[in-house]
């Protein structure tokens, strides 16, 4: 088991295909876009596949989640996908994406094995769209997220970061637009994680202003806390059910208690946490030559020294090296 000092148990693992992107949302890069790793820094599709295998088979790892980056450029991944689904056991499979090309490979996923996708989607204005990802490609994640749910890829979640000045008026539409659609709309809050540092606490769209302008126009219970678990979103039922909404409140209402992630950067870093400033190097331990078990002595002695917290309400906090896009979100 991935166990931690403080007696959680790391079941879900994040992967990083790729660090490159299509789109330049402002809440993640710079309009020019990063330095990319190249193709020797990245982990191979084999390399990939391994390291799922020793987490899935040797460190209780149950759930995967493919990220990036944007994951749908990494060209291999319809077949780490289809790899992973022949592990016993067989992990629970997903996907986080912008959506860009789910019209072309949503089938080819889910014949491969993926069970379902979370599509980033912040604005359902094409001109907000194209500022804020500077890309003009609003008619494609739309119809990404069609295709998603037409292979069967369910239930589609939605992602969405607000910004003020930009979107921060839409949550209220967003949330009866994808209740017309059925899909789960979960709410973000802004992260330190941007490379250009361009984050403030004060001009972020708080947990709580979402809901109070959600609440202009919907009723909102709170679900049991025990349906929660380790999952970051409160969700909230939405005039009665049986629609919900999930907020997830990273800076504002942290869930660090209740984590049970492990990450895996696409050059083979293993990072405890989102926040942390310590990786791990696994991809020189494979290109070594390292047995599987000395793999995963490495990942759990790395996963021993996981932090409480991410350490955001701490006034010394300090935004790592990686931004979100390199560390996989
Ligand atoms: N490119 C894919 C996408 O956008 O879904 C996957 C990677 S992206 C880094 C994963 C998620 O992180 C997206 O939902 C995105 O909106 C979110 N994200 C990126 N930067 C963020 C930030 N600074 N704060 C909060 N969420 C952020
Ligand atoms: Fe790309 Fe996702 Fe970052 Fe947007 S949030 S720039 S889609 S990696």
């Amino acid at each position: 088991m991935l166990i931690d000092t403080y007696g959680r148990v790391a079941t879900d693992l994040r992967v990083s295909l790729t660090d490159r992107c299509n789109l330049r949302c402002s809440y993640c890069m710079p309009e020019e876009g990063l330095q990319w790793l190249t193709k020797p820094e990245l982990l191979s599709d084999d390399e990939i596949v391994r390291l799922i295998r020793v987490a899935v088979t040797d460190l209780g790892i149950t759930e995967v989640r493919f990220t990036g980056g944007e994951p749908l450029l990494r060209p291999g991944l319809v077949g780490i996908v289809q790899r992973c689904a022949e592990l016993e056991p067989r992990p629970k499979m997903s996907l986080t994406t912008n959506g860009i090309g789910l019209r072309r490979t949503a089938s080819a996923l889910k014949a491969a094995g993926l069970d379902r996708v979370n599509v980033s989607l912040d604005t359902l204005r094409p001109e907000v769209f194209k500022t804020l990802t500077r890309r003009d490609r609003h008619h494609d994640v739309l119809d990404g997220l069609l295709a998603a749910q037409e292979a069967g890829l369910t239930p589609v979640k939605v992602n969405t970061v607000l910004m003020p000045g930009l979107n921060a008026d839409e949550a209220p539409e967003l949330l009866a637009w994808a209740i017309d659609h059925g899909y789960e709309l979960r709410f973000i809050e802004q992260m330190p994680l941007d490379a250009q540092h361009g984050w403030k606490r004060d001009g972020m769209i708080t947990a709580g202003d979402i809901l109070t302008s959600l609440r202009t126009r919907f009723g909102l219970m709170p679900e049991d806390e025990g349906a929660r678990g380790s999952a970051p979103a409160e969700r909230w039922i939405v005039d009665g059910g049986p629609h919900r909404v999930g907020v997830i409140g990273s800076v504002t209402r942290p869930f660090c208690a209740a984590c049970d992630r492990t990450r895996l950067t696409a050059d083979g870093q293993v990072r405890t946490c989102l926040f942390a400033q310590e990786e791990t190097d696994l991809r020189g331990a494979l290109r070594s030559g390292a047995l599987d078990e000395e793999i995963a002595r490495i990942w759990k002695a790395a996963m021993w020294g996981k932090k409480a917290g991410s350490g955001l309400d701490d006034p010394s906090f300090l935004q790592p090296a990686r931004p979100m896009s390199a560390i996989g979100g």
